[in-house]
């Protein structure tokens, strides 16, 4: 009896459900490279370059294990370019009594892969992707009767029911959280570790030149390509970051400055989001480090947040909203995403270096991609579409499950609040106290009128006059609400015209 066992690029785990039961006397692990899911958005090149190149390798270790590997080449002749198409032209050419797969990460393919049983008249057992630590069902059951649902809540029942940086049944150290100690900028002086990375090796060469070829107009350098590609090579990054990043991780989780992309931060999300590390090793691993003494708990906490927390939270939004949450637009925003996003060129230092930094390298941290790309997106009411689609484009580690809430809740607040309670919309102020970025630019940050003024400095008053319907009655809102009626009708008109005048220079 065939089981047809179809591994897609984002599953790239031995002991993923799909696999558990494999029988490599008898089954046939299939695994394909279509164009569907290499052109559904223009993809940064190393995105693809990462996903191929862990694919293939991942085939070639089973294969090197005895089990029999079905894999198609993105330009094998007669691929039909989507998931559905492959795994037909599969079932013809193996006749399996049933197939097997691991849920997928994005809601469109799910679909598809329902259909698939019908479609293609063979039977189809799609099962739970246990990599993560909240099933989607445990999720449903604690969002069951909430309207709004918020992180820090889910956090700590998600340590509770795991156990993680617990000490029976109080949280380590007597606090669920620490973020209060971890909002330092750089101080002068202090280098971060930096990032080797991993030298392609033959099977990555071949994919970059693929890739070279195929999507060479893509937003993105292809050049200095070294994401970990194999499980080994994921587990010395994560070694690495444990070693020299983590004890720091903590106080400057939130820093950014000019020339220094990854400062303290681990790196790992590409890998983790394709399946060459686990959620649960990673976060045990640096538990570990802290009961060992080798981290500080405001940094072994403030990581493992992020993904215990923040991962698992954005993951359980995401299928119990959709598909009706990306269509959601709480502030009519509509304007067309600036064709900086795409270029880099622009005066305003912060965007010109998060955007050339996520061109290079296919990632930015989180505080820049909420503070800076994403706070600027925010401010001048960006449509969500557009800037979703630039985030599941342009960084690595970009799948819908993960980018959407972040982007469209967490970012845009275009969900009205289901992610979150209040939008992150900040003024320069923040930029300029969390980096040195406002050192290095030609507009004043301490300036709000203006030609030479901040542009965010206007905008962020713009959009709390413009929303005040929304968000006059937010609690955590109301001081700044406050300030702003301070002014007098002068200033107030001063500031909004800075605002018009600057949108207009963006069209
Ligand atoms: C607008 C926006 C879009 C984002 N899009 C993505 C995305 O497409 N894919 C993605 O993996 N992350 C996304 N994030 C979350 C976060 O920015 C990245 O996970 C992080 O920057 C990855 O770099 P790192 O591995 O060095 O993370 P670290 O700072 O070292 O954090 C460790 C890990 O925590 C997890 N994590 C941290 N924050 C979040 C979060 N908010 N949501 C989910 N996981 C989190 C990641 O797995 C990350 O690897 C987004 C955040 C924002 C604000
Ligand atoms: S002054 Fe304003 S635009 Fe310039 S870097 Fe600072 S925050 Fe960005």
């Amino acid at each position: 009896m065939t089981v047809l066992r179809f591994v897609l690029g984002d599953q790239l785990d031995r002991a993923l459900s799909s696999l558990t039961d494999l029988d490599p006397d008898a089954d046939v692990v299939l695994m394909v490279e279509v164009a569907d899911e290499a052109t559904y958005v223009p993809h940064h090149p190393k995105k693809i370059a990462l996903i191929l190149s862990a694919m293939r390798h991942f085939a070639a270790g089973l294969e090197a294990d005895g089990v029999a590997v079905d894999y198609v080449r993105l330009d094998d002749r007669d691929n039909t370019g989507s998931f559905t198409g492959e795994l037909a032209r599969a079932v013809k050419r193996h006749g399996p009594d049933r197939v097997v797969v691991t849920e997928p990460g994005e809601w469109r393919v799910e679909q598809d892969m329902k259909a698939w049983e019908t479609a293609l008249g063979v039977a189809v057992e799609i099962r739970a992707d246990d990599r993560f630590l909240c099933s989607r069902d445990t999720f449903s059951a604690w969002a069951e009767g909430r309207k709004t649902f918020r992180m820090e809540h889910f956090y700590r029942e998600m340590r509770k029911r795991t156990g993680i940086l617990m000490d029976g049944r109080a949280p380590a150290g007597g606090e669920w959280n620490f973020d209060k100690e971890n909002r330092k900028s750089l101080p002068k002086g202090l280098r971060a570790p930096g990032f080797e990375g991993y030298a392609p090796d033959a099977v990555t060469e071949e994919v970059l030149a693929l890739v070279a070829d195929r999507f060479a107009d893509n937003f993105g350098d292809l050049d200095g390509f070294r994401f970990p590609v194999t499980r080994e090579q994921a587990l010395d990054l994560l070694d690495r970051f444990v070693e020299h990043g983590l004890a720091r991780f903590g106080d400057y989780q939130d820093a950014m400055a000019v020339g220094e992309p990854f400062l303290f931060h681990s790196l790992i999300s590409p890998a983790l989001n394709i399946g060459l590390l686990r959620p649960r090793e990673v976060i045990e691993r640096v538990e570990a480090a802290y009961r060992d003494g080798a981290a500080p708990l405001n940094a072994a906490e403030g990581f493992i947040r992020q993904i215990l927390g923040w991962r698992e939270y954005v993951r359980g939004i995401y299928w119990h909203a959709m598909p009706d949450y990306a269509d959601t637009n709480a502030f009519s925003a509509d304007r067309p995403l600036p064709g900086f996003y795409w270029s880099g060129e622009t005066d305003m230092r912060c965007l010109a270096e998060v955007i050339g930094q996520t061109r290079r390298e296919a990632y930015a941290h989180h505080i820049q991609r909420l503070m800076v790309t994403g706070c600027f997106a925010l401010l001048i009411g960006a449509d969500p579409v557009e800037v979703n689609d630039w985030y599941l484009a342009v960084y690595a580690d970009a799948f819908e499950w993960v980018q959407l809430p972040n982007t469209h809740g967490m970012v845009l607040h275009a969900d009205g609040g289901m992610l979150g309670s209040k939008p992150y919309a900040a003024s320069g102020k923040y930029i300029d106290r969390m980096s040195d970025y406002c050192r290095h630019c030609r507009f004043d940050v301490t300036e709000t009128e203006g030609e030479n003024a901040c542009p965010f400095n206007a905008l962020y008053w713009r959009f709390l006059h413009r929303h005040g319907d929304r968000l006059r009655d937010n609690r955590r809102m109301a001081m700044i609400y406050r300030t702003w009626d301070r002014f007098d009708a002068e200033r107030r008109d001063a500031i909004l015209e800075r605002a018009e005048t600057f949108l207009e220079t963006l069209s």
